[in-house]
Order: C-alpha cells, then sequence, then structure tokens
C-alpha cells in the first residue's frame, strides 16, 4: 500500500520511511505542506496518509479542511502527526478532518496499529464503493453510476465540442428465456451479454447494466455515424453469439437505440428520451435492429 508522508523535520521524515519501508508501504515523501497538498491531488495520490501538524508553506490542519472541502477527491485517511497533545489540539485536528493523531515522539507499535486500522477502513470504504456502483449480477457499471458517468461527459464536451453518444440495448423476448430455460439461465444471458459487450469496446467507452436486460454504452468522441456502426457491429456480434448453458446453446437478438450529442445544445435527459425513444422504434419496427 502507498502511504503520502508530510513531515518537515528530517529525522522524523527519515525514520518514517525507515520503519513503513520495513512493514511494506512504499512512501511517497514531502518536506512543506504545500508540496503536500501538490501531491494530494494527483490522481494516483495515496489515500493513506501521515501528516505533520507544523510545517512550513501549509500546516497540516489547512491541509485536512482542503481535503474535506474537495468533492472531487477521493476518500483519504489522515493520520495527524505532532508534538501537541492537550484535548483541545486532538479536538482541533478531528474537527478539521483528521481521522486519527498520534503524539510525537511516537511509539512503533502505535504507529503500526493505527496504519492497520487506516488501511482496514480504506479497504472497507473501496468495497462499499464497488458495490454502489456496480450491477451484482454482471459486474458492470449500475445505472446509477452510469448517469453518473454520462453527466460528466456530456458536461465534457462543452469544452471538446466533440459529441457523446448513447446505445441503449435491449435484449429481445429475453422474457421467453426465462420461461423457457429458468432464470438461472437468463441470469447466464445477462453475464454473457455484459462481458460481450465490454469487450467490444475502447478504453474510454462505458458500459453498464441500465436495468432488467437493458444496458447502455457511452461513447465518448463519437458522433451518430460513428455510434450507429458501433451498435451495429454489437448487435451482429451478439446475434452470431451462442451462450452454453447446462448444454443448451442460447441465442439471443438485441433491439439498440441510438442518440447523440453536446452541451449545451442537448441536456442529459433529452439524450436519454432519444435513446429510449429510437430504441422503442426499433422494437417496434420488428426488432433484431439499430
Ligand atoms: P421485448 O422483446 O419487448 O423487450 O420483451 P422482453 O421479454 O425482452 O422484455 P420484458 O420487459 O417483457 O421482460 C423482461 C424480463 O426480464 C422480465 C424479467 O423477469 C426479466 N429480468 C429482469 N431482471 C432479470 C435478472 O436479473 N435475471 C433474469 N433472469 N431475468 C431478469
Ligand atoms: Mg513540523
Ligand atoms: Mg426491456
Ligand atoms: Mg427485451
Amino acid at each position: 500500500m502507498k502511504i503520502l508522508i508530510a513531515e518537515d523535520e528530517d529525522l522524523m521524515r527519515l525514520w518514517l520511511e525507515t520503519v513503513l519501508g520495513m512493514w511494506g508501504y512504499e512512501c511517497i515523501s514531502y518536506t512543506d505542506g504545500e508540496q503536500a497538498w501538490q501531491g494530494l491531488q494527483q490522481p494516483d495520490a495515496p489515500q493513506l496518509v501521515i501528516i505533520d501538524w507544523e510545517m512550513p508553506k501549509l500546516d497540516g490542519i489547512e491541509i485536512c479542511r482542503r481535503v474535506r472541502d474537495d468533492p472531487a477527491m477521493r476518500y483519504t485517511y489522515i493520520i495527524m502527526l505532532t508534538g501537541k497533545s492537550e484535548t483541545t489540539d486532538i479536538v482541533e485536528a478531528l474537527q478539521a478532518g483528521a481521522d486519527d493523531f498520534i503524539v510525537k515522539p511516537c511509539h512503533p507499535e502505535e504507529l503500526k496499529v493505527r496504519l492497520r486500522a487506516g488501511s482496514r477502513i480504506l479497504q472497507l470504504q473501496q468495497e462499499l464503493l464497488l458495490k454502489a456502483s456496480h450491477d451484482q449480477l454482471t459486474a458492470i457499471f449500475n445505472r446509477g453510476m452510469l448517469m453518473e458517468m454520462a453527466a460528466r461527459e456530456l458536461d465534457r464536451t462543452t469544452r471538446t465540442k466533440a459529441p457523446l453518444s448513447l446505445l441503449l440495448l435491449d435484449i429481445d423476448f429475453f422474457k421467453h428465456i426465462n420461461d423457457r430455460y429458468g432464470h438461472q439461465a437468463g441470469d447466464a444471458v445477462l453475464r454473457e451479454t455484459a462481458l460481450c459487450i465490454k469487450a467490444d469496446l475502447r478504453s474510454i467507452d462505458i458500459a453498464g447494466r441500465y436495468g432488467g436486460e437493458e444496458f447502455m454504452v457511452v461513447l465518448p468522441h463519437c458522433d451518430a455515424d460513428a455510434a450507429f456502426h458501433v451498435a451495429e457491429r454489437l448487435r451482429v456480434k451478439l446475434t452470431a453469439h451462442s451462450i452454453v448453458y447446462a448444454d443448451t446453446a442460447l441465442k439471443i437478438t438485441v433491439s439498440i437505440g441510438v442518440a447523440s450529442g453536446a452541451a449545451p445544445a442537448v441536456g442529459l435527459e433529452d439524450l436519454f428520451r432519444e435513446a429510449d425513444r429510437a430504441l422503442y422504434r426499433a422494437i417496434n419496427a420488428g426488432r433484431n435492429r439499430v
């Protein structure tokens, strides 16, 4: 696990790097508060942090406040390390947003168990985040996360002017699969369809389960023509694919609605509504089409 150290005293910093290295942590160290704050804003910044209270340029308390005030920042577990030991100091640090507080000089065993508590919280938080953003059956993004990411991508089009496209994909007569082969066969079809969709996309594309037997793909930097081709390729691929369940080869067809646009001319609701309308047109025109 990576750990960020912000400590201006050389001896203390060296000691921290040495013991943390011995315990298997990878340390990234800073010698003043301003540098540490810059480091914390990097996309791959460590989520476990040890900060000294008194440092040049920016003190640990101010860093805690900034971390907690930044809604875009990933959850960061902050241990405040300081020579101050009055109850009022501890209250001030925790109120500013620190998760824990260690008084210098600290005993290595105390540091070790407090870090372990921090790692535990971070791991739990990551598991919760994963559960909240992913569909349990197919392990791809769920509807909430899809909406959030589509909103973020549409927001980006204001600057890039490059259009964003949405594909809304519906498995045709899916109820028949459940009715004829059972719910578990239906589940297998949903899982396999999700895998197939994901395998077909660029790394910047976003795929998720919209609900039931409906999937959504968000295609950044993709106009209507290109999106239509992606959708058609996906439809052909899914139609050709056989999903083997309990020695039975199951076949599906899909209907796909496509919508494209860029902000501010087009809003997220418009895009979703248009994709939905297009999907209904595909279904009403006889299914198995884009
Ligand atoms: P259409 O061609 O008009 O889209 O019909 P359809 O049968 O595909 O769609 P319909 O909306 O009538 O039925 C969807 C079915 O999907 C009903 C529901 O029981 C089933 N379903 C929803 N979620 C799950 C799931 O997680 N697992 C399984 N096995 N079935 C599911
Ligand atoms: Mg200091
Ligand atoms: Mg449906
Ligand atoms: Mg359907």
